[in-house]
C-alpha cells in the first residue's frame, strides 16, 4: 500500500520514502508524490535519489495490479532503461544499487506535472462550458482531449474564449470528497461515461471550481462552475491555467464530438 501524498497536496515535488517492494511492474514505495496513469491523466515522471546521491530515472508512474488485473493500493514507480538491450526492473534497480527497505527522495518532473495539471483542470472547465457527458479523456504533456457525447457541432473559437474567460476570473480549484451514498444520490455530478469514479472506500475524492454552492449567486462570490468526482492533480485556482486553447474539434462518431486542447503560442 502507497500513501498518495499527490491526492491531498498536488504542489509537492518531493518526499522521502522506503522501498517496500521491486517487482516486474516497478518500485513500490510506503508514500509518493507520483501520480499513476488513471483517469486520463498521464503518469509523473521523475527521479528517485538514493542514499549515494546517484539517481534513478522514472520513465512512468503505474496503478499496481494482481493477479486477476485490479488494482491493487500499490502505486508503481517505473525506471528508465537506457541502453540497448531492456533489462528487467529487477535488474536495473540491482544495477542501481537499489533494494528493498532502502531509503529513497522521490522527486517528480515537476514542469511537466505541472503541463498536466493546467491541462486536467481545464478539460474540468470545459465540462461546465459543454455540459454533455463525457465519453474518452487524454491528458499529456502537450496537448489533452474530451470527448463529448453529443450531435451538435461545438465552436473552437467560442471555447477557447470560454475558457480564457474563466480563467481570467480566478475561480479557487478545491479539493473535497463525498460518501458513495451521496455520490448514489447524485448521479449527475458523475459527467464521465468512460472512467467511473473509484467507490468502496466510502469516500470518493472531488474537485470543485469556484465557490460552493451555499455561496453562490451571493454578491461578490463566483458561482460554482465545476463540480465532479476526479482523482487527478489540479491547479489551486484557474488563473494558474494560463493560456490554454482548443486546437482543433474533431467530429470523432455520429455522437462524439472530440476538443483538442493546446498551450497558445
Ligand atoms: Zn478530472
Amino acid at each position: 500500500m502507497t500513501h498518495d501524498l499527490f491526492r491531498t497536496d498536488a504542489y509537492r515535488t518531493t518526499c522521502n520514502a522506503t522501498v517496500t517492494a521491486i517487482t516486474p511492474q516497478g518500485i513500490v514505495l510506503d508514500q509518493t508524490v507520483f501520480y499513476p496513469l488513471g483517469g486520463g491523466q498521464a503518469g509523473d515522471t521523475g527521479v528517485l535519489v538514493l542514499a549515494d546521491g546517484s539517481e534513478l530515472p522514472i520513465a512512468d508512474t503505474r496503478k499496481g495490479k494482481d493477479a486477476d488485473g485490479q488494482f491493487t493500493n500499490d502505486i508503481c514507480h517505473i525506471p528508465a532503461s537506457k541502453g540497448p538491450e531492456p533489462l528487467s526492473i529487477e535488474d536495473l534497480c540491482a544495477q542501481a544499487g537499489l533494494a528493498v527497505g532502502d531509503t529513497v527522495t522521490a522527486r517528480i518532473d515537476w514542469a511537466r506535472r505541472h503541463r498536466l495539471m493546467r491541462f486536467h483542470t481545464t478539460t474540468h472547465l470545459l465540462c461546465h462550458l459543454v455540459p454533455q457527458l463525457v465519453n474518452g479523456c487524454s491528458i499529456t504533456t502537450d496537448y489533452a482531449r474530451l470527448d463529448f457525447n453529443m450531435t451538435d457541432a461545438l465552436d473552437k473559437e467560442q471555447l477557447t474564449a470560454g475558457i480564457a474567460a474563466l480563467v481570467a476570473a480566478a475561480h479557487p480549484v478545491t479539493v473535497g470528497s463525498i460518501t458513495d451514498a451521496e455520490l448514489d444520490a447524485n448521479p449527475a455530478l458523475v459527467k464521465s461515461m468512460s472512467v467511473q469514479p473509484p467507490r468502496g472506500s466510502g469516500s470518493v475524492r472531488t474537485i470543485r471550481i469556484g465557490t460552493a454552492t451555499a455561496d453562490a449567486g451571493r454578491v461578490g462570490t463566483p458561482a460554482m462552475i465545476d463540480y465532479q468526482p476526479c482523482g487527478g492533480t489540479h491547479v489551486a485556482n484557474t488563473s494558474e491555467i494560463g493560456a490554454v486553447v482548443v486546437t482543433k474539434i474533431e467530429k470523432k462518431s455520429a455522437t462524439t464530438r472530440r476538443v483538442v486542447l493546446g498551450f497558445a503560442g
